[in-house]
């Protein structure tokens, strides 16, 4: 593969960066949360027509899809750009803050629309040079809400199959400048799940008429962090974490029932079933103990992220070449993305753009209220996924 001939990337994005800005600005003032991307997708829709590509709406409920033809026969390419915000009020200054309340681009997704409209409308020109298809999808609902998974179900992996796939998160852990990607599992497989411990209510005075589930609830929310320690493999990494207990209310009376919501989080779902066995066992045989009985409820599985050497070794080529060898960063990260069903389905990669840039603010962390990233990320992100695709269907590749 020789370089040259592929369209510098970082020149075209330069060129159109205040044409970014201005959209990635709209985007953010009207914010929609998952499944309600409705202005977002006219948005989306009406900019691909523009760019002559051929555009499918409503994939998915409000997802958008966009083919972009080239000339001659060649691979399939999937992109996929995620478009819904959060239910946060937004807590920056920025003059283009939210105008949508209690809702707010809080993970960046705004940056990723720009640039996926931006890789088209870059793309486009390179039509007649193109030997292959490029399939641009702006997924709904990535924050939980199964966007992927509805948009699979809607047949978005189908007419055309795509052969490879791709996709990119503007990150703030990560400074401007730096790319981070690596082979294998990018992120986590993540469930979330209700561990509800019964027992029987009564007088806080006589608790030997009673069956406590809060005392059963301590020594269980404990003893699940052994599991982390002793049931898995030290070179494996898992996280079992407890975000939410509910019991009770008020001090002098024993509640019937305690109910405890967590996440779980690991990088195969191998270990992922055999820590929701561990948790079964654990919680059942020691709420036993107690005289308290209790039931695991598990919801919304996302399978983990993983990166397939050949699509990989792309991404990491192109960003060598574009923020040097010593600004690429070979690291997985424990949070996860529906993209993952996608990359079941076809080999792919999904990295990291550096985004933080502490001296201008932009050093909180994503879902954060004050979150935001320096917008020259949308550069970075353009030209690295824009080399790593170009290398598929121009230049004889
Ligand atoms: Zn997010
Ligand atoms: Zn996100």
């Amino acid at each position: 593969m020789s370089s040259q001939a592929l369209p510098n990337f970082t020149q075209e994005a330069q060129a159109l960066f205040p044409e970014m800005i201005a959209l990635r600005r709209d985007f953010h003032r009207y914010p929609e949360i998952g499944f309600q991307e409705h202005r977002t997708s006219r948005i989306i829709a009406q900019s691909l027509q523009e760019l002559g590509l051929e555009v499918q709406t409503g994939v998915g409920q409000t997802g958008v899809v966009g083919l972009l033809t080239g000339a001659n026969p060649g691979p399939v390419v999937l992109m996929r750009f995620d478009m819904d915000a959060l239910p946060i009020q937004e807590g920056t200054r920025a003059e283009y803050a939210s105008l949508n309340k209690g809702m707010m681009h809080a993970c960046a997704h705004d940056g990723h629309m720009t640039m996926g409209l931006t890789l088209a409308k870059i793309m486009s020109k390179y039509r007649d040079q193109m030997a292959g298809t490029l399939k641009f999808i702006f997924q709904p609902a990535e924050e939980g809400l199964g966007g992927a998974f509805a948009m699979i179900a809607d047949g978005v992996l189908e007419n055309p199959t795509p052969d490879v796939a791709f996709a990119m998160h503007i990150w703030t852990p990560l400074e401007l400048g730096t790319v981070q990607v690596t082979t294998g599992p990018a992120m986590a497989a993540s469930s979330i799940f209700t561990l509800t411990i019964h027992g029987r209510g009564g007088h806080g005075a006589a608790p030997h008429e009673a069956v406590d589930p809060i005392l059963a609830a301590g020594h269980i929310i404990s003893a699940l962090q052994s599991i982390v320690s002793r049931n898995v493999d030290p070179q494996e990494s898992v996280v079992i974490s407890l975000g939410q207990v509910q019991a009770g209310t008020t001090f002098n009376v024993i509640p019937e029932v305690v109910e405890i919501k967590g996440t779980v989080r690991s990088y195969s779902n191998e270990v992922h079933r055999m820590l929701y066995r561990r948790i079964l066992e654990m919680a059942r045989n020691l709420a036993a103990g107690f005289n308290c009985t209790v039931a695991l409820e598990t919801i919304a599985i996302v399978a983990a992220v993983v990166n397939s050497p050949e699509p990989t070794a792309r991404v990491m080529e192109a960003a060598v070449q574009l923020v040097g060898a010593e600004n690429v960063i070979n690291k997985r990260e424990m949070a996860s993305e529906d993209m993952g069903y996608m990359l079941e389905e076809v080999p792919g990669c999904y990295f990291f753009i550096g985004g933080r840039n502490e001296a201008k603010g932009f050093n909180f962390p994503h879902h954060h209220p004050q979150f935001d990233f320096d917008e020259r990320a949308m550069i970075h992100g353009v030209a690295t996924m824009g080399t790593a695709v170009a290398s598929y269907v121009l230049n004889g590749n």
